[in-house]
């Protein structure tokens, strides 16, 4: 298997970079991460957008055009063996010679990617579905949500004290008791038929998977979507509640901080909007 490192394919071992790299010191820059079933990407142009988004957002002038990335995340594919394959992007501010907060000027971006196995392709069986029981507390991550910055740590700190408490995820609420999003998801409940999910702002990542989702249930007239805040409360008080993702496409949520939601296994919402997913997630 391979991997990219500024305009080089090399095993792994191979790809070395500079402890001087903000991407190290600093976490200064911005990742994607692209599904790929049997060669196939899904949400390839809407992926690299929100990175070409970011990069803009912090001022790193990279010049790879969407054909560029596209060989690169082809090259690697045809590299690496198996169907189901999830791609990295990093692209951080590069190395500089001194530890400055400031940008430097006349410093390349350092660009790196590498393919990793997925676990295959989501279920829309509901006793075959990867299902989450999660835990809930307040959101103390940045105010700049929606850049996806590589600098990680608040995600990192948040998904942990859910993995203490034996959980496989942490959802997240603002100060005002607003679900937010979860530490490497985004989240979707279902009341009463309807289905909701946090409008987009700066307090949460723009998720491609939520978009799919959105752009495939606004083709079904008999489904109701909408994009609304949403308390704690109707978190906990909902029928369903899922959490989407690249990886885990529309993934079903129990329990929450140990209650159950809803029967305690995948609803009919999910069992229909994963199942619609499936088959037009190629479509975009
Ligand atoms: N929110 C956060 C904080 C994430 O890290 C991710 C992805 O890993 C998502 C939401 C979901 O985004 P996407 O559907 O593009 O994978």
């Amino acid at each position: 298997s391979q991997v990219y490192l500024n305009g080089d394919y090399m095993a792994p071992e191979e790809a070395k970079i500079s402890p001087m790299d903000r991407g190290f010191l600093f976490g200064d820059g911005i990742y994607e991460v692209i599904p790929a079933y049997h060669g196939k990407m899904l949400g390839f142009n809407a992926h690299i957008e929100r990175m070409q988004q970011g990069l803009a957002a912090i001022e790193i002038a990279l010049d790879y055009d969407v054909e560029q990335w596209r060989e690169i995340c082809e090259t690697l594919l045809s590299t690496n063996p198996g169907p189901n394959q999830g791609i990295y992007l990093h692209v951080s501010r590069g190395t500089d010679s001194k530890r400055n907060h400031a940008y430097p000027s006349g410093v390349a971006p350092t660009v790196f990617a590498f393919c990793f196995t997925l676990p295959g392709e989501p279920s829309c069986d509901a006793d075959k579905a990867s299902s989450y029981e999660v835990s809930l507390e307040q959101d103390r991550r940045w105010q700049r949500c929606n850049i996806k910055s590589t600098a990680l740590l608040g995600n990192v700190m948040h998904y942990q004290s859910g993995a203490r408490a034996g959980n496989k995820e942490t959802i997240l609420f603002n100060a005002l008791g607003e679900i937010t999003e979860a530490s490497s998801s985004n989240v979707f409940i279902v009341k009463e038929g309807v289905i909701a999910t946090p409008p987009l702002d700066t307090q949460i990542l723009p998720g491609i998977t939520r978009w799919l989702i959105l752009q495939i249930v606004h083709t079904h007239s008999e489904l109701r979507i909408e994009e609304r805040v949403i308390t704690k409360d109707e978190l906990l008080d909902a029928d369903e509640v899922w959490i989407t993702s690249a990886t885990k496409e529309v993934g079903p949520v129990l329990k929450v901080d140990g209650k159950q939601i809803g029967q305690g296994r995948p609803g009919p919402m999910w069992q229909r909007v994963q199942s619609l997913f499936s088959q037009h997630k190629f479509d975009y």
